[in-house]
Parts: structure tokens; C-alpha cells; sequence
């Protein structure tokens, strides 16, 4: 190795570090300038970001503004439309020639179409506006769905067709929601299901579905025709405001293509839904649901009465299923009301009692198809009272009462213990709804010997 071959490639090394890094620094500034790109499109997308929740929130102001300003014409419209209406009926009422009456009630009829637009447009721009609310009032669903089924059934008799309406036994009679709303959706379409319906048959029926931990308990409506049905495209669109299917059809039926739209505002904002099963000449039926509550007031007063002294209190609904008669013997308050207003809100006729003493007094064979009986109570617990309750119906020759222990806690050998003073079954606390009730279903069914 020569020193001129250490010098040359001493030489070729620098030369290659030297290009290195010259690439180095390219590359690097290519980089920068990269970088520099991305900062100078993410300031623009910013910008952008920016303008366009300006813009969205100017629109959203302006739909507000609209909905607030249509509101409020709508509202105005109103009154003097409404003197109008009334006039002409009063004019209506007094001695007029056949072709003044005949114009007269022409004029009546489009000031009535008008003030449903006006009222429908009002609807309409109050919930876009959101100032419409909806209320929680406590009302009878029966007598609901009774009124405001009476008018058509006149209007459906007119036309020749059949109407029906009925409610599931099961569905609670008092609850607490928006009766008004829930009006004007079973009116809007009731109405429809007869205006496009020319012959057969119309009906309503209300169903309830699984009640909620809290008490809430989803409603569900069925209204059913015969009528000109809804091709499948269509059956989407009619919930869109101002849309009708066919507009020959409808111009020949009168409607506004709102009262649809309204309705499925005011379900969504019961929490509930609406859609339409519906096969083209055959007939459509529209379904909807709306959340209400179970009205605990009319259940907390019975609660009371039962409490206050031992007879019949009569649940204000019922599971499907046959009501019982039945003995509660619990002396917790707390428990007592849960308990009887679980069972009055399954529809059963309960008596309460505070200790195993008021219980066996309570007793007669046959009167009762099953009792509850808390464990410990005072004066008496409960496998004394169910002792003596035993005994009687041994007396009589009778045959044993269904008895169900509730046992505060689940220890071991508490089922031995409940069975061996004479009861049948055991619960233990915290009740679960569901489980009372199937214990319930399975001792009532399974004769007891
Ligand atoms: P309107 O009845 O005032 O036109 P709606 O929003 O209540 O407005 O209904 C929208 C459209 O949906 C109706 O115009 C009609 O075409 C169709 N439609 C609604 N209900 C029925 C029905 N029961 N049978 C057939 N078509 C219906």
C-alpha cells in the first residue's frame, strides 16, 4: 500500500461524503418546502373551516328567522280567519235564499281549508323554529282515542265504510303525555286513511309495548284502510313536507301534503316513529309510536288508599294477562308502595297489609289467588302468619293458597325455611318486576294442591 493509494482514496471518500451531503441538503429543503406547502393548505383549509361555520350558522339563523317570521304571519293569519269562519257559520244560521246558503257555505268551506294551511304552515315553522313544546299532562288514553274517533266515524258512515277502533286490555287507561299532539297525528291519519278510502273498511288500534324501568311505556297506534294504497317509491317521501303522491289524485282529495310531515315532527318529538306498510290498491297502514308515562299520580293515590286501610284496590292496567287478587302483607313503606304499584300497574286488585297478624285476619280461603308475605314484620312474621294460614284452610278442608315469601336477604337454607312453615315459593328483595310476575304466572297456572 503506497501512500499515493491512501491519499487517492482519502480523496474519493471526501468527494462521496461531500455529495452526500449535498443530497442531504437537497433532500432537506425539498422537505421544507413541503412542509411549508402543507402549513400554507392547512392555513387555507382553516380559513375555509371558518367561513363555512359562518356561513352554516348565518343559514341556520336565517331558516330560525324564517320559521319565526312564518310562524308569527301564521299566527296573525289566524285571528281574522278564524272571525271569518265564525261570521260566515253565524250568517249560515240565519234565513237565506238556497243560492246565497250554496255560496255561503262555498266560502265557508275554503276559509276552513285555509285555516288548516295556516294552521298546518304554523305547526310546521314553530317546530323548525324549535319553540313548539310538548307537554306532559296526565289524561285518560281511552277517552282520548274516543273523541277524537268520533267525528269520523260519522264522515266514515257518510261514505259507506266500516270503522273501528279498539284498544289492547293491556294498554294503561291513565298516562301522562301530550294529549293534543297525540290528537292531531291519530286525526291526520284517520283523516287520510277516509279521504283515500272509497270502499271497505278503516280502523285504529292502540297497543302498548314493554314498560321501562322508569315507568315509561312506549304506545303504539295502528290506523288501517282499504283504500288506494301507496306505491313503494312513495312510501318514504309522503313524511317530506309538501309532497303528495300523485298530485291529480290529490287535487281531486284536497290536503296541503303538511299534515304527514307534522306528524312524523311531533312523533320524533314523543320519541316515538311513524312509517307506512302499504301495497298499491290494496290499502296502507300507517304505524306510529309515542313514549308516554304511566300515570303514577292515579297509581300513587291508589297506593295510598290501599294502604291506609286493608281492601280491593283495582290496577289501572294489566299485562295481558288475567288480573289476581292478591294479598300483600309488608311492613317497609317503601316497599309497600313498590310493590303495590307494580301490581296495580299489571292490572291486579291488591290488598295491603303491615304485619303476618293483619294478614291471617285478611285471610278467607278462595278470596285471594296468591298472597306475598314478607318475611320479618312485626307482631307477626311471616312464617307464623303462613303457619296460621295453613292451619285454617287445614280446618276447613280448603285448598292452599298460593303463598310467595319475600325475603330480605337470600341466605342459604331461607328456601327450606319458607317451605317447611307452609309456603310455596320465595323472592328476594330487591323484587325484580319480571320475576314476580313469573313466579305469579307459574304458581297461579300450576294448581296448587
Ligand atoms: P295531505 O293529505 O294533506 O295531502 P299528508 O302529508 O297527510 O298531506 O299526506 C301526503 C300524501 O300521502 C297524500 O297526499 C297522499 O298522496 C299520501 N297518503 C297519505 N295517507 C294515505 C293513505 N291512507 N292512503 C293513500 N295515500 C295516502
Amino acid at each position: 500500500m503506497t501512500p499515493e493509494y491512501f491519499a487517492k482514496r482519502l480523496a474519493r471518500e471526501k468527494q462521496a461524503r461531500k455529495e452526500a451531503e449535498q443530497l442531504l441538503e437537497r433532500k432537506s429543503a425539498q422537505l421544507y418546502e413541503a412542509n411549508q406547502q402543507l402549513l400554507r393548505i392547512n392555513a387555507q383549509l382553516e380559513a375555509q373551516a371558518k367561513d363555512l361555520a359562518i356561513a352554516r350558522d348565518a343559514a341556520l339563523e336565517l331558516t330560525k328567522t324564517r320559521s319565526m317570521f312564518l310562524a308569527n304571519m301564521s299566527h296573525e293569519i289566524r285571528t281574522p280567519l278564524n272571525g271569518v269562519v265564525g261570521m260566515t257559520e253565524l250568517v249560515l244560521e240565519s234565513k237565506l235564499s238556497a243560492e246565497q246558503r250554496e255560496y255561503l257555505s262555498m266560502a265557508k268551506t275554503s276559509a276552513n281549508s285555509l285555516l288548516s294551511l295556516i294552521n298546518a304552515i304554523l305547526d310546521l315553522s314553530k317546530i323548525e323554529a324549535g319553540s313548539l313544546e310538548i307537554e306532559a299532562i296526565p289524561f285518560s288514553l281511552q277517552d282520548l282515542v274516543n273523541e277524537t274517533v268520533y267525528p269520523f266515524r260519522l264522515h266514515a258512515a257518510q261514505k259507506g265504510l266500516a270503522f273501528s277502533s279498539e284498544m289492547a286490555a293491556n294498554v294503561p287507561r291513565r298516562v301522562v303525555g301530550d294529549p293534543g299532539r297525540i290528537r292531531q297525528v291519530i286525526t291526520n291519519l284517520v283523516g287520510n286513511a277516509i279521504k283515500f278510502t272509497s270502499s271497505g273498511e278503516v280502523s285504529l288500534r292502540v297497543r302498548d309495548g314493554e314498560v321501562t324501568a322508569c315507568g315509561e311505556v312506549p304506545l303504539q297506534f295502528a290506523v288501517r284502510d282499504t283504500g288506494i294504497g301507496i306505491p313503494r317509491d312513495k312510501q318514504n317521501t309522503i313524511f317530506n313536507a309538501f309532497t303528495q303522491v300523485d298530485g291529480s289524485i290529490t287535487r281531486r282529495f284536497g290536503g296541503t301534503g303538511l299534515g304527514l310531515s307534522i306528524a312524523a315532527k311531533l312523533v320524533e318529538m314523543m320519541s316515538g316513529r311513524i312509517w307506512v306498510e302499504s301495497e298499491p290498491g290494496q290499502g296502507s297502514t300507517f304505524h306510529f309510536t309515542v313514549l308516554v308515562k304511566v300515570d303514577d299520580m292515579a297509581i300513587e293515590q291508589q297506593v295510598a288508599t290501599a294502604m291506609a286501610a286493608p281492601r280491593w284496590e283495582v290496577g289501572i292496567g294489566s299485562a295481558g294477562h288475567q288480573p289476581l287478587r292478591l294479598l300483600v302483607a309488608e311492613d317497609n313503606p317503601v316497599n309497600t308502595r313498590l310493590m303495590s304499584a307494580l301490581l296495580l300497574r299489571q292490572g291486579h286488585a291488591v290488598q295491603m297489609v303491615s304485619n303476618g297478624r293483619d294478614a291471617v285476619q285478611a285471610f278467607q280461603p278462595g278470596r285471594f289467588d296468591a298472597i306475598l308475605m314478607d318475611v320479618s314484620m312485626p307482631e307477626m312474621d311471616g312464617f307464623e302468619a303462613t303457619a296460621a294460614i295453613r292451619r285454617i284452610e287445614r280446618e276447613l278442608g280448603q285448598r292452599r293458597t298460593p303463598i310467595v315469601a319475600l325475603t330480605a336477604h337470600a341466605m342459604k337454607g331461607d328456601m327450606e325455611r319458607c317451605i317447611e312453615a307452609g309456603m310455596d315459593d320465595y323472592l328476594s328483595k330487591p323484587i325484580r318486576s319480571a320475576d314476580l310476575f313469573e313466579k305469579l304466572s307459574r304458581l297461579i297456572t300450576v294448581p296448587v294442591s
